[in-house]
C-alpha cells in the first residue's frame, strides 16, 4: 500500500492541538486573562465563535515544549507546574527554587543551581515583526498579570496536589521572590531575559482584576479589553470574536457597533476633532526630524539605533524577456489591447477616457471632520 504524502501537514497540527485537553471551566485561567470581555466569555462556558489559522500558536508551542525541557534536564528546574485555589488556575512554565526550599526536597528533585531568589518564569517566544517592541518596553500588561497570578497562587497556595507533583505540593505555600520573563526570537532565536520583584501589593492588582471579571453578571457586561478586529491582532485571532463584535457587515468596521446614537457619535467625533489637532504638531516635527536624519549612518547614537530599510530597486514585469521566453517555447504571445497605448492616443485626440464603474473594487472611505459653522 502506498501512504500518499500530504501537501501539507498544517491539518494534521490543527486537528491534534484541537484536541488538547481544555477544561470547562468554573475558574479563570491565569493565561486567559489577557481580556476582560474574553475571560468572561469562557468563565460564562460560552462556546468560541470563531476558528481561525493557529499556524503561528502551534509554532510556540512546539517550540516553548522543546526550551522547557531543555531546562528542566539540563538544570532541574520545574517546569509546567499547575498551580490554582478556588477561583484561578495556571500552568507555571518553569519555577527555580532558591536553596532553603530546594533543601526540603529529595536529592534527586533538587536543581542543578538553586536560584538566589525563588523565581516563577514564564517564556514567550515572538516573531521578529514583534521583537522591537519587546525590546522597548518588555512584557505587556496582560502578560505581567498572568505571571504575577502564577507567582500568587504559589505563593499563597504552593504547587497544587494533583498526580505527578504530590511531593512538590507538600511544600505548601512557596515564598516567590521575583517574577521573570525570558522572549525567545522565533526567526532568529535571540533571547530577551526582563526580571521584576515579586511582591503581595504587586499581585493585588492582578487579583481585583480576576474579581471583577468573576463579578460580571454576563460577558458583555465586562470591557473590551482591545480595540477589535483589523486594530489588533489579539482581537484578529480571538475565539468570541463575532460574539463580541457582531458578524462582519459589509462596507462597515467591527468597531461601528460601538456608537449606538447621535449622542454617541457627537462625542467621537469631538474626540477625533480633538486629537487631530494634538498630533497635528507632531506629525509636522517627525517630517523635519527625518528629513534631519537623512543619510545619517545607520549604528548606536545614545539609547537608540539607527536602521535603514528600504530603498531597493522594485520589481516590475520584464515584458521583453516574458516576450523571448514565449518565443523560445514556441508559445504564441498574448495579443491583449495596450491600454496605456490606447488612453494617450484618445488624449492626443481629445476624447474622453471611457471608464466604467467596478462594483467590486471601492475606493478607500476617507474621514472628514470640520468645525459646524451654523
Ligand atoms: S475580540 Fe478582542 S475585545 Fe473581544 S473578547 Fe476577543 S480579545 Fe477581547
Amino acid at each position: 500500500m502506498t501512504i500518499q504524502s500530504p501537501d501539507s501537514l498544517w491539518q494534521a497540527a490543527h486537528s491534534v492541538d484541537a484536541r488538547r485537553p481544555r477544561s470547562r471551566q468554573t475558574k479563570i485561567g491565569a493565561s486567559d486573562t489577557v481580556c476582560a470581555r474574553r475571560a468572561g466569555y469562557l468563565l460564562h462556558g460560552r462556546l468560541p465563535t470563531d476558528g481561525g489559522d493557529k499556524r503561528r500558536a502551534i509554532l510556540g508551542t512546539w517550540l516553548h515544549a522543546g526550551i522547557l525541557e531543555a531546562a528542566r534536564k539540563e538544570y532541574g528546574w520545574l517546569v509546567e507546574r499547575s498551580v490554582e485555589d478556588a477561583t484561578i488556575r495556571g500552568h507555571i512554565d518553569a519555577v527555580q527554587l532558591d536553596a532553603a526550599t530546594a533543601s526540603r526536597l529529595p536529592k534527586r528533585m533538587r536543581p542543578a543551581h538553586p536560584a538566589e531568589a525563588t523565581t516563577v518564569e514564564d517564556v514567550k517566544t515572538k516573531s521578529t515583526y514583534q521583537w522591537d517592541r519587546i525590546l522597548r518596553f518588555g512584557a505587556t500588561d496582560a502578560e505581567i498579570r498572568q505571571v504575577l497570578l502564577y507567582a500568587d497562587l504559589l505563593s499563597t497556595e504552593g504547587f497544587a496536589d494533583v498526580e505527578g507533583q504530590r511531593r512538590l505540593a507538600r511544600l505548601g505555600p512557596i515564598p516567590v521572590g521575583r517574577i521573570r520573563f525570558r522572549f525567545i526570537n522565533r526567526d532568529g532565536g535571540d533571547e530577551y531575559v526582563q526580571e521584576m520583584p515579586f511582591t503581595t501589593e504587586r499581585a493585588r492588582g492582578a487579583r481585583w482584576w480576576v474579581d471583577q471579571v468573576r463579578a460580571a453578571r454576563s460577558p458583555e457586561d465586562l470591557a473590551r479589553t482591545f480595540p477589535g478586529p483589523g486594530l489588533s491582532a489579539v482581537c484578529d485571532n480571538c475565539p468570541f470574536k463575532t460574539a463580541c463584535w457582531g458578524p462582519v457587515v459589509a462596507g462597515r468596521r467591527p468597531q461601528s457597533v460601538a456608537l449606538h446614537d447621535d449622542a454617541e457619535r457627537e462625542k467621537a467625533l469631538d474626540e477625533y476633532a480633538k486629537v487631530s489637532r494634538q498630533i497635528a504638531p507632531l506629525k509636522e516635527r517627525l517630517k523635519v526630524l527625518r528629513a534631519q536624519l537623512d543619510g545619517s549612518e545607520a549604528g548606536v547614537y545614545g539609547s537608540h539605533r539607527l536602521s535603514w530599510s528600504g530603498g531597493n530597486p522594485t520589481k516590475v514585469d520584464d515584458v521583453t524577456a516574458m516576450v523571448e521566453l514565449f518565443e523560445r517555447a514556441d508559445v504564441p504571445v498574448p495579443k491583449t489591447p495596450d491600454v496605456a497605448w490606447m488612453k494617450a492616443k484618445l488624449k492626443e485626440a481629445g476624447i474622453p477616457v471611457p471608464v466604467r464603474l467596478d462594483r467590486e473594487r471601492r475606493t478607500a472611505v476617507g474621514i472628514n471632520v470640520t468645525p459646524n459653522q451654523s
